[in-house]
């Protein structure tokens, strides 16, 4: 029997240079040859809202496509009634655009359908001065558009902020007002993991049409996070949110070192869509069965006394460990590691079973701030204030990527 750990590190070299062709983004033939459900299964009528200024009236849950890498799966969620995709050009380095622009175009369903992208600004990019940075998130938007077969998409967000800085960063901002003025999308957003700091900074910009913003159990007590998004919507911005399942939605392949506790995904989803402040959520499925489970909320968001049993447990944000990337760990850190980046990295590699988007994470880490410092650290000395375990998901990410490019 093979070590699960090798099996892991092999899938992690291995799978991202498998990509050919969108049908095979992640060697998931399993998933692409399997029958999928064919019930339709929401409870009720399909709930919608609207996003906000921007008028649009989207079904109450949407599809997340980053972990989706079979397109079987984005026509049943047509089928299913999920009318928005949301898609970036980081995902599974533009792949992911391919396969969201070639499955709407062979469905032929483009007018039916919105579609968002992102794009973010790479750390090297940050020195460029306002022309050549809104020059550079120009091109990049270009070539998302050339990828999706699209002329324009419906929401344009710049992706990933996580600084009061960049969210005021003139080059992405001037370039976002001049791609919604020709037309290249009609709405433009700001997405972000720092939901306070940003996003009431995107309110006080008054330029943004949409957040997108986590938002899950996990975060039931925090008002300033609660609070913030509210006010956002009470501004007339359109609230999406994301990461909904708090990392728990596991595909049926990946074996954490550490199981999660027992969850209810439709509690999950149903609690972030019981703020009516939330137009639509994006969980991220990555198989039918996911698929099936999430849409089921659609049509009522009451909970079964199930749910309820499963909310009233307060152990289940301590054992979930999501890492809500406040970054008040990092002063914790004598070399001033990024450990909300790691954080997410471990989740994308472990829990999502995303190896590009791991990938992609710990090369954006700035040097000597990533995982090369904790390797010469025999002791994580960080705390952190949401039960996340830093020091043991550090080590499963140390052992994860041992012997990879990442190992230096
Ligand atoms: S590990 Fe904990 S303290 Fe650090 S960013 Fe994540 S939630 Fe915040
Ligand atoms: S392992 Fe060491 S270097 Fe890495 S985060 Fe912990 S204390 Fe910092």
């Amino acid at each position: 029997m093979k070590n699960q750990n090798e099996w892991n590190r092999r899938e992690f070299i291995v799978k991202p240079l498998a990509l050919a062709g969108a049908a095979g983004i992640l060697g998931r033939t399993d998933l692409l040859f399997a029958n999928p459900p064919m019930k339709t299964t929401a409870s009720g009528p399909i709930l919608q809202r609207t996003l906000g200024k921007t008028g649009m009236t989207l079904p109450i849950v949407s599809m997340g496509v980053m972990n989706a890498d079979v397109p079987g799966l984005l026509r049943r969620a047509y089928e299913l009634g999920i009318r928005h995709y949301d898609t970036a050009a980081g995902y599974q380095r533009g792949r992911n655009e391919e396969m969201v622009g070639q499955v709407i175009k062979d469905m032929g369903v483009r007018e039916k359908v919105t579609i968002a992208t992102k794009e973010a600004v790479r750390d090297h990019d940050r020195e460029l001065n306002t022309a050549d940075g809104k020059a550079r998130f120009i091109e990049q938007t270009e070539k998302s558009l050339k990828r999706l077969q699209m002329d324009h998409v419906d929401i344009l967000f710049y992706h990933s902020v996580d600084s009061v800085e960049d969210a005021h960063s003139e080059g992405p901002l001037e370039a976002l007002r001049t791609l919604k003025k020709e037309g290249k999308t009609r709405f433009i957003g700001i997405s972000t993991h720092k939901t306070v700091d940003v996003i009431s900074e995107a309110i006080r910009l008054n330029m943004f049409d949409v957040v997108l913003v986590t938002l899950n159990y996990t975060m039931a007590h925090d008002n300033g996070i609660l609070g913030t998004i509210e006010r956002a919507a009470k501004s007339g911005i359109g609230v999406i949110a994301m990461k909904t399942q708090a990392g728990g939605s596991v595909r049926p392949d990946v074996h954490l070192p550490k199981p999660l506790p027992p969850v209810s995904q439709t509690a999950l989803l149903k609690w972030v869509l019981n703020h009516d402040f939330v137009t639509t959520a994006i969980p991220g499925f990555s198989t039918y069965e996911h698929l099936e489970q999430d849409f089921s909320v659609v049509g009522n968001l009451a909970y079964t006394e199930e749910e309820n049993t499963f909310l009233a447990d307060k152990s289940f944000t301590a054992q979930a460990e999501f890492c809500q990337q406040c970054g008040e760990c990092r002063e914790a850190c004598p070399k001033r590691v990024e450990v909300p980046a790691l954080m997410r990295s471990h989740m994308y590699a472990l829990q999502y079973g995303n190896a590009d988007m791991a990938r992609t994470m710990l090369a954006g880490i700035p040097a000597g701030k990533g995982l090369e410092a904790c390797r010469l650290c025999d002791a994580c000395s960080v705390a952190c204030r949401n039960s996340v375990q830093v020091a043991r998901k550090i080590g499963e990410l140390k052992a994860l990527t041992r012997g990879t490019a990442f190992s230096a």
